[in-house]
């Protein structure tokens, strides 16, 4: 006991050539022939940050498991997928209820809570790849994961949900580490409400696949406006991490005000104000509410 063993190791010129450092520890692997196989471990250094490519803005889909603002569906045999197995989930705990048994305990259960979080790992690193893949990527901007699908059970959404956060984020680190990419998170509070024009927030600004925006007058796709959005709270520095939705919005809202010479709490008479005529100041259309005085530069 506590002598060193001194294993003998073949050499492999695919592992001399690749990139990176020795590690100080070795991987021990016992195949099912109970063979005992020791593989040397290399730390490859952090790749350069990539200086050319696209900037790419990805949404959690609904219908996919990512959309893009290129216009890409990412993913789309996702939901079908966890459907069929969320069914397969309901039923094994309504037996395990019937006889009583906690679904952590069960081998089964957890069997298939594993199965569904190894799905998620291997859909979510095949989706980034293939997209790093198709374009050139520096940057890839994603709001902050909220993955809550009504279509799937609450106990799914919980095992989705947690599967998906860890695998989105360690795909994410592995692609800076190893491929220089840049990753930013943005809350999604508001992206698709807000205009990226001026800042106003309402839900008046999205008109199904298009957006006209209620205060400056901007007509635009409404995907393209989200995206933009995204990248400008990015580079602005309004990443808003954990807030929640209605904190987002008592954010957005004095910025908006302050940048249009607007009174607190302007924005939110603007978002119910029903009556709209529009006025002309200087080159910039914009919209005057009845009842509210706008001073605007
Ligand atoms: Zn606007």
């Amino acid at each position: 006991m506590g002598h060193p063993v001194w294993v003998p190791l073949k050499k492999n010129q695919f592992f001399d050539d690749a990139p990176g450092e020795l590690s100080n520890f070795a991987q021990v692997t016992i195949s099912r022939d109970r063979a005992l196989k020791v593989t040397l471990v290399k730390r490859s250094n952090r790749a350069a940050p990539v200086t050319t490519g696209k900037d790419i803005g990805l949404d959690w889909g609904l219908n996919s498991m990512f959309a893009s603002d290129l216009g890409d569906q990412l993913g789309r045999q996702f939901y079908p997928w966890l459907r069929k197995v969320d069914a397969q989930l309901t039923k094994i705990n309504v037996e395990l209820q019937r006889r009583g048994i906690k679904p952590k305990t069960n081998a089964r259960y957890r069997k298939f809570n594993q199965r569904i979080r190894e799905y998620v790992r291997n859909e979510v690193g095949r989706i980034l790849n293939r997209l790093v893949k198709r374009y050139g990527i520096k940057s890839i901007t994603l709001e902050t994961l909220d993955l809550r699908n009504g279509h799937l059970s609450r106990r799914m959404n919980r095992i989705l949900t947690r599967a998906a956060r860890a695998a989105v984020k360690e795909k994410l680190k592995s692609m800076s580490e190893t491929q220089g990419i840049e990753i930013h998170e943005v809350n999604p509070a508001h992206t698709s409400r807000e205009c990226s024009g001026c800042g106003f927030v309402s839900n008046h600004n999205r008109k199904g696949p298009h957006f006209v925006c209620g205060f400056c007058n901007k007509r635009l796709n409404a995907d393209t406006n989200g995206s933009r959005t995204i990248s400008l709270r990015r580079s602005q520095g309004l990443q808003y991490p954990y807030a929640s939705r209605q904190t987002v919005l008592q954010r957005l809202d004095p910025r908006f005000e302050a940048r249009w010479g607007l009174k607190p709490g302007d924005a939110e008479k603007l978002r119910l104000a029903k009556e709209r005529r529009p006025v002309t100041v200087g080159l910039t259309s914009l919209w005057s509410i009845r009842g509210l005085e706008t001073k605007l530069h």
